[in-house]
Parts: C-alpha cells; structure tokens; sequence
C-alpha cells in the first residue's frame, strides 16, 4: 500500500482527520481537488476563477462551487482548506436538545463537549473584543431588545484572531498586526474589512491551512492540490483511490492505494462519489439503500432590510458576529437562530486590490465604504432546524442519456414552519427598529431556497438499514472506508455547522485509534 490513509477533501472533515491520523503514526495522503490559495491569488484580488465547474474543472478550478438543483441552490468551497477559505468564520456548539434524537446512541452531546472545545482551541476561536462592537451588532441588540428578546442576544465564536487594541475608527489593512500562530503559521490581526467570504486580505481568519492541516504537513502528511477523486475500489486487503489531476487544462488519470480511505469531500460530494461507486462503477455495491436520504439544507434563510433612520454598514467588520437565540423553540415551536449578514464591498476591494498595505489605497477604500450604497442595507440571517426530508440521487443529465449527474429532490413543505418562523422574525427585527423587510421573491413566489449549510446523504446511524456509516463514520460493510464530512451529521443542527462537523471528525479519529492502540 502507498499510504496507511488516503483522506479524499481538506475541509472540516479532512484537515482534522489528516491531522490526527499524521499525528498517531499514520503514512497520510490527503487529495483535495481545489487549489491552494493565498491573500495574493485570491479572486477577490485577481478578479478572476472565482467557480468551480463541475463539467470542465480541468479549465474552471475556482473556489467556490455553487449547484444549482431545481428547489434549491447549495454553495460550498473547492479549495485546500474546503469551506473555510470562504466560509463566515462562525464556530458554533449546537444546544444539547440537537442530539435528543435521530443521532446514533453512541453520540451525545456530553461526549461531543470535549471534542467541541479541542476544536475551539486549536481554531484559536474569539469574540469580537467589546471595543470593536460593529454598527450591525448594535443594531442586532436593539432589535433583540425591541421585541422583548435582549436576553437572547448572544456574541458568537469566530475563527478569527483579534487585536484587543485595534481601533475600529481606523481601519485599513496596515493596521494588522502580523504574528506567528500556535502552529507556527505567519498570520495577521482583523481590521474590519468585511471581506472573510471572499478571502482575508491580512490573514487574520483562522482557517484550516493554517491550523489542523498545516499540523498535518508539518508532521509529514502530504497533500495534493488539483486533484479531483473519481472512483473507490476494494484493492486487496486495502483500498485503491482512483483520480484526475487537474493540470495544463487538462484531466492526467491516476490511482494510489491505502489502507484506510476517508471520504471527507463535503455533503454533496462524498454522497456523489459513493453514488457513482455502488450505482455507475459497480465498485461498492452494497452501501446502504439509505444513501442520499436525509439531507438537510440547515433551515438558511437571509432577508434583506433596508435604513433610512441607521447605518448598519454590513461591509464592515466580520461577516457575522452575532445571534439572537430562539433554538428552544420559544418562538412558534421552530429551533432557529437569527444572525447579522455581512456583504463585502467589492468596488471598494478592487480599489486596493494587491496593494493590501497601501495607506493611499486603504483611503481610497475607506472613502468608498463610507459613500457606499449598501450602507444602509441590514442583511438579516438565519439558521433553523428543517425536515432534513432532502434526497441527493444520480439521474441522466438528458432523463434517459448522457452523464450521469447529481440531483437533489427537496420538498420544502415539511421545512416551511421554520422558515416562515424566520421570516415573519426578519421581519418583526426590522420593523422594531425602523427597517423595511424586503422578503426575496424567490422566497415569496417560487419557495426557492440558497443554502451554504448544506448536511446529511451519508448519515450515521444504527446499522445499514438506517443509515450508511457507523457513529464513528465507518461505512456499514466496507471495514476501513470511512466518511467524515458534513455528510453523516444525520439531521439539521440548527445553527453554523463546522464545529460540529470538525468535532465528529476529532471524536471519530480519537476512538479510531485508540482502538488500534
Ligand atoms: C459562503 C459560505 C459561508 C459559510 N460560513 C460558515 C460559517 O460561518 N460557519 C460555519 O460553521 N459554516 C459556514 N459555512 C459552511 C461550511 O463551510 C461547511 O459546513 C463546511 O465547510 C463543511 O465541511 P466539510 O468537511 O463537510 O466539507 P468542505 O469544507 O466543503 O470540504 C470538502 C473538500 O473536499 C473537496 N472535494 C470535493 N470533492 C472532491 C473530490 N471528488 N476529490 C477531491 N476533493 C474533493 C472540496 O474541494 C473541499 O475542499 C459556510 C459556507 C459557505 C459556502
Ligand atoms: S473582517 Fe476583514 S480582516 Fe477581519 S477576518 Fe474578515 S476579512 Fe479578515
């Protein structure tokens, strides 16, 4: 064998893996199929490969990777480090009630609070310090306060590192203060800028290559870029992992064999590949008749609102920052969370693009965030508890020829209460303080749905006629082809998933091996 491990994906799932594999002894490799990205090639700075295209990636890498599916639309990331390249930053712990039911017994939330806090620590997770409080914060609890809910205001996690003596009022990239992380990463202090979905211009968002998976290199795992996993077989007593590598606009075919396999390429992706092996390749013929069921979109939901009386400047400071917490149910029987939406300024962005230390330009671009038209604009933002009643299959993209693709059947009837809970809560938000809700039509007229959260097609379980892996994500027979990713979380959490994904990745890997110890 090449490897003792092949981990396929280095988001959430991945990187903790790869980590905690390298460093119990494991010979690891870790094939991502996105790039490698840094603040000089972001596309925010290179105005260019912002998508990924799942028809030609061998042209079209870029980072995020946006399906759209006839109900419902998923974002999620194609890079080394997954979603946290592009993600929000938000490290959540979900409440106790989450693993009430549907989740193996095996699972709870007390065994999960030790896993939960080793992640926190090592994504050297913060506040926004009481001196930087952002003009949407303020609004988030006036808004909380104005409909009787101020108790339920609540400052988040966010993997993001803070310099308690940073001054909010001035802003620009030069005041980042650089220093080394605990993994010996170089990184820098937040500024404000509002741009953490499209790449931090300071290094200040603590994402996955600089944490778990720079552990993981520097402990000796290897990690392949721009190579996208195709097929999974049984290879003697091991497994081998068949791929593309993306190079030259072109599509190189490989394999390389292992041990242990673990699918970690996100919710969409890991049930796509394990599709493709037991329905088109024939690889894996018997994982579970439950696979692509029990997908949830995490009940996300975003209304705009427009001031006239405020500024609520959603591009500046971190993209969110904070909650108003109706996960008990409190609030028309739904479990959700209401959050602040950020909005990076983009004009303002090109202004200084490449030129990150530039005072002239960081003038330039706070001019542009003072004058910009979005000032005004409160971007409300939501989570909740849906049905998870979602099922991803593969289909003919012509019905009855041509490639094989991914669908997703959602029925968003079963998942209206919480959505309605949302919005009719955006809503009475806005109004308290002076607000104009605009409920996209998407909503209004089709129920159309954008969800950056999505779970579940591969869910753990009890055994394989429930479920497709095991509490510690091993794949109901098939020894040693594990998934952990998004994909096994067996229902909604109800609040931002990655902690949670990355907590199961910690636990599973930790019993893995002590087991073989
Ligand atoms: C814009 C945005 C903002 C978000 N904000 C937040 C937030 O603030 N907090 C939060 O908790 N969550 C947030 N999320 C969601 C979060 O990013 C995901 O829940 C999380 O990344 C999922 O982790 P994962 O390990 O399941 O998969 P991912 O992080 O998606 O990692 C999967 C990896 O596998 C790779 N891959 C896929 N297929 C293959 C293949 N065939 N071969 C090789 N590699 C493959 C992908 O490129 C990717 O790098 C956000 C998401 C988006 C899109
Ligand atoms: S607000 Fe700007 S500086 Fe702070 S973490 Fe986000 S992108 Fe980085």
């Amino acid at each position: 064998m090449d490897f003792d491990t092949i981990v396929i994906g280095s988001g959430f799932g991945g990187s903790v893996t790869a980590c905690r594999l390298t460093e119990a002894g494991d010979r690891v490799l870790v094939l991502e199929r996105g790039r490698r990205w840094d603040r000089i090639t972001y596309p925010s700075v290179s105005g260019k490969d912002w998508l990924w295209d799942q028809h030609k990636p061998e042209t079209s890498n870029g980072w995020i990777d946006l399906r759209v599916f006839p109900h419902i639309a998923v974002a999620q990331g194609a890079a080394v480090g997954g979603g946290s390249m592009i993600y929000a930053n938000i490290s959540a712990v979900p409440p106790p009630s989450v693993f009430a039911g549907g989740w193996p017994p095996e699972i709870t939330y007390q065994d999960l609070a030790p896993h939960y806090a080793t992640v926190g620590k090592v994504m050297n997770v913060q506040q926004v310090p009481d001196n930087q409080w952002t003009p949407r914060m303020h609004l988030v609890q006036d808004a909380a306060t104005a409909i009787g809910a101020g108790d339920r205001f609540r400052k988040l996690d966010l993997a993001v590192t803070f310099d308690s003596a940073f001054d909010t009022s001035q802003s620009g990239y030069n005041h980042s203060v650089p220093h080394q992380n605990a993994q010996g990463v170089d990184q820098g202090t937040c500024v404000h800028c509002g741009n953490c979905d499209i790449g931090c211009p300071v290094d200040a968002k603590n994402t996955l290559d600089r944490n778990y998976l720079a552990l993981a290199e520097a402990k000796g795992a290897e990690v392949r870029p721009l190579h996208l996993v195709t097929g999974i077989e049984q290879d003697g007593s091991g497994w081998r992992v068949h791929f593309d590598h993306l190079a030259d606009n072109q599509r190189q075919p490989g394999s390389v064999t292992a041990h242990r396999v673990v699918v970690a390429a996100g919710t969409l992706n890991s049930t796509e590949l394990l599709l493709r092996c037991r329905d088109v390749l024939g690889t894996l013929p018997n994982i579970s008749q439950h696979l692509g069921y029990g997908w949830s979109s995490n009940g996300d939901f975003l209304t705009p609102a427009l001031y006239s009386n405020r500024k609520p400047e959603p591009s500046r400071g971190p993209t969110i920052t904070c909650a108003i917490d109706f996960l008990d149910r409190s609030r028309d029987g739904q479990s959700f969370w209401i959050q602040d939406g950020g909005v990076p300024n983009l004009l303002a962005d090109l202004a200084a693009a490449g030129q990150a230390n530039h005072p002239a330009l960081d003038w330039i671009r706070n001019a542009l965030l003072d004058r910009s038209p979005l000032s005004g604009l409160m971007p409300w933002f939501a989570q909740g508890v849906d049905a998870s009643n979602g099922r991803l299959r593969l289909r003919r993209r012509f019905e009855i020829v041509g490639a094989w693709e991914l669908t997703l059947d959602w029925d968003v009837d079963r998942s209206r209460g919480v959505i309605d809970a949302i919005v009719s809560t955006h809503e009475a938000l806005s109004h308290a303080t002076g607000g104009t809700p605009l409920v996209p039509p998407t909503w209004t007229l089709a129920k159309y749905l954008i969800t950056p959260h999505p779970l579940g097609g591969c869910g753990m379980g009890t055994g394989s006629e429930n479920a497709v892996v095991d509490h510690r994500g091993e794949v109901f027979g098939y020894p040693n082809l594990f998934v952990l990713d998004g994909a096994i979380v067996p229902e909604a959490v109800g609040v931002n998933p990655s902690r949670t994904i990355a907590a199961l990745a910690e636990r599973a890997v930790h019993i893995m091996t002590t087991e073989a110890g």
